[in-house]
C-alpha cells in the first residue's frame, strides 16, 4: 500500500479511506473482542425449579413458553434424578452434584444418630447448618471464588451454610407469589456491574402441592399445568423487558415427576410389625425405619416378604446404582413400595393421591429439562443425562471450579456452544482478563503516522517536481511506460 501511495497511484481521498479502512476494522475488532471476553467472563445463570414438574407434562397441555425455551435452546428427553426422589435431596444434588449419601440430605425427614437430632422440612430444624455442611452448594463456590448469587426460596438457601449465606436471598415463605420472587431475582440480576449476581436459584411449589392433592391423572392438573406455564412466560418477559434474556442462561427443571396412587394400593404396617419395635423415620413410599436396639433382625424378618408391594432392605443390601447406603441418615432398614402404592402404618393418616419418592429409574419420576441462553446449543434435543450433571455444567458455564463431584462435564457438555463456553472452568470469573487495547493502539498509532509522512513526502515531491504530476498520469497508460524506464 505504501508503495502504491508513493507511486502517487490515488486521489487524497480513496488515499484517506485506505488509511481509515484498517483503523475502523481494528477498532470494531477490538469491540467485538471486548464483548466476547466480557460474555466471557461475566457469565450469567438461573436455575430454575418448578417442584414436581413431571418431565412429560410439557405435552399434555399447550405450553407455548416452554416451547420457546425448547426452540432456541435444549432439551434433555430423560433426566435420571437422584434416589430418593424426594423434594429436598433432589434440591440439593443439584446444586452440589451429588448424590443423597454424600450430600447428608437424605430425605425431607431425617434422623441423625450421631447428632441425635431430627430433620423435618416442616420444621426449624431445617436451619440448623450442620445438616447441609456435608456438601457445598454452588452458591457458597461462586461466592469463595469473588462472585455473587441471589437464591429465592430455593431449599437450603436461606440456610447458613459454611459461614455463608447467598449474597442475596429471600428466607422462605410459602405464601410469597412466583411474581415477587422473580421481581427479586431480575432486581439481583440488574444490579450495577459490582453489584449484580452472577448466578440465581429461583424455587416455585407448583405444581407439586396440586398434583399430590389431585393426582397427576386428574383432568385438573392440566389447568395447573398451563398456569405453570403461564408462570415462565411471567419471567421470560421479565427478562426481555430487563434486557436480561439474551445475556442470561436459563435453566427450567425440577426436582422429581409424580406419579397417581389408588385407595386400594395401601401397606400397613401394623398388620405386620409391633410399632413397639421401631420408630418411623422417614414417610412413604420410601420409608426409613430404625429399630429399637437388638430389634434390627427382628423387624426385618417381619416384613421383608410381608407384601409383595413392597421391598424391604437392610442398609447395606441397598442396591449400589441408588447410591443410597454411605450415610449415618440413612435408616438401618428402609421399604420401598412400587410404583402407585402408599405404605402407611394405618389407614387413619391423611391419605395423597399423587406422589414421589420411588424408584429413580421409574419414568414416572423423571423432572423436566429445558434451557436457552448464550451458552446452549440451539433447538437441540439431549436423549438423557443425570441430574448430577447439571453441577459440573453450572461449573463450566459460571467458569469457576467444581467441587468434588458425583457428576460428569463430559456427560453433557453437547449441550452448550463451544466456541461460547470458557475454556478454562477452573478459572473463577474475572472481568477484561485479555485485552487487545495495547496491542491495537500501537499499530493504530504506527499506520497513522507511516500515512502522515506518505503524505507529507507525496505533496512536497509534488510541490517541487511539477513535472512529476504530468508523468504519474502516463503511469496509467501502459503503452507509454517504457518512457518511464528510459
Ligand atoms: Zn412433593
Amino acid at each position: 500500500m505504501l508503495g502504491f501511495l508513493l507511486r502517487g497511484g490515488c486521489s487524497p481521498l480513496v488515499c484517506l479511506w485506505a488509511l481509515l479502512l484498517p483503523l475502523v476494522s481494528l477498532h470494531r475488532l477490538n469491540q467485538h473482542g471486548r464483548r466476547g471476553h466480557a460474555g466471557m467472563n461475566r457469565p450469567k445463570l438461573l436455575l430454575l425449579s418448578f417442584d414436581g414438574f413431571r418431565w412429560d407434562y410439557v405435552d399434555r397441555v399447550p405450553t407455548p413458553n416452554f416451547r420457546s425455551i425448547m426452540n432456541e435452546g435444549v432439551t434433555v428427553e430423560q433426566v435420571e434424578n437422584a434416589y430418593i426422589t424426594k423434594t429436598f435431596p433432589n434440591h440439593y444434588s443439584l446444586v452440589t452434584g451429588l448424590y443423597a449419601e454424600t450430600h447428608g440430605i437424605v430425605a425431607n425427614e431425617m434422623y441423625d444418630p450421631v447428632l441425635n437430632r431430627s430433620f423435618s422440612m416442616e420444621t426449624d430444624s431445617i436451619y440448623d447448618s450442620r445438616w447441609w455442611e456435608e456438601a457445598v452448594p454452588l452458591w457458597v463456590t461462586i461466592q469463595k471464588a469473588g462472585g455473587r448469587s441471589g437464591a429465592a426460596m430455593w431449599p437450603g438457601s436461606d440456610v447458613r451454610i459454611h459461614g455463608m449465606y447467598p449474597t442475596q436471598f429471600l428466607q422462605y415463605n410459602a405464601s410469597i407469589s412466583f411474581e415477587t420472587r422473580v421481581e427479586r431475582i431480575i432486581e439481583w440480576f440488574s444490579a450495577p456491574n459490582e453489584e449484580a449476581v452472577d448466578f440465581g436459584v429461583l424455587y416455585w411449589e407448583e405444581p407439586d402441592e396440586s398434583g399430590h392433592n389431585l393426582g397427576p391423572q386428574s383432568p385438573l392438573m392440566d389447568e395447573v399445568i398451563a398456569g405453570i406455564d403461564e408462570k415462565l412466560g411471567f419471567l421470560i418477559n421479565e427478562l426481555k423487558k430487563a434486557g436480561l434474556y439474551e445475556k442470561v442462561n436459563l435453566i427450567v427443571t425440577s426436582d422429581h415427576g409424580m406419579t397417581q396412587l389408588f385407595t386400594d394400593n395401601i401397606i400397613e404396617l401394623d398388620e405386620y410389625v409391633s410399632r413397639d419395635l421401631y420408630t418411623w423415620v422417614d414417610k412413604s413410599p420410601v420409608v426409613g425405619i430404625l429399630p429399637k436396639e437388638g430389634k434390627l433382625e427382628e423387624v426385618y424378618n417381619k416384613l421383608v416378604d410381608a407384601n409383595p408391594n413392597m421391598v424391604v432392605y437392610k442398609k447395606e443390601e441397598i442396591p449400589k446404582h441408588f447410591h443410597y447406603q454411605h450415610n449415618n441418615r440413612i435408616m438401618p432398614i428402609i421399604i420401598e413400595a412400587k410404583e402407585g402404592w402408599t405404605v402407611m402404618q394405618n389407614r387413619t393418616g391423611p391419605f395423597m393421591l399423587g406422589n414421589h419418592g420411588y424408584d429413580n429409574t421409574l419414568r414416572s419420576m423423571q423432572p423436566v429439562f429445558v434451557a436457552r441462553g448464550p451458552a446452549f446449543r440451539q433447538n437441540y434435543v439431549k436423549t438423557s443425562m443425570r441430574s448430577v450433571d447439571l453441577y459440573p455444567l453450572m461449573c463450566h458455564i459460571l467458569s469457576i471450579r467444581p467441587m468434588p463431584n458425583n457428576g460428569s462435564l463430559l456427560n453433557v457438555k453437547d449441550l452448550l456452544y463451544p466456541e461460547l463456553v470458557p475454556t478454562t472452568p477452573s478459572t473463577p470469573p474475572r472481568v477484561n482478563q485479555y485485552s487487545y487495547a495495547p496491542v491495537v493502539g500501537s499499530f493504530i498509532s504506527v499506520v497513522m503516522v507511516l500515512g502522515f509522512l506518505v503524505f507529507y513526502i507525496r505533496q512536497v515531491t509534488l510541490k517541487q517536481l511539477p513535472s512529476l504530476k504530468h508523468r504519474s498520469r502516463e503511469m496509467s497508460q501502459p503503452l507509454l511506460q517504457e518512457d518511464l524506464h528510459l
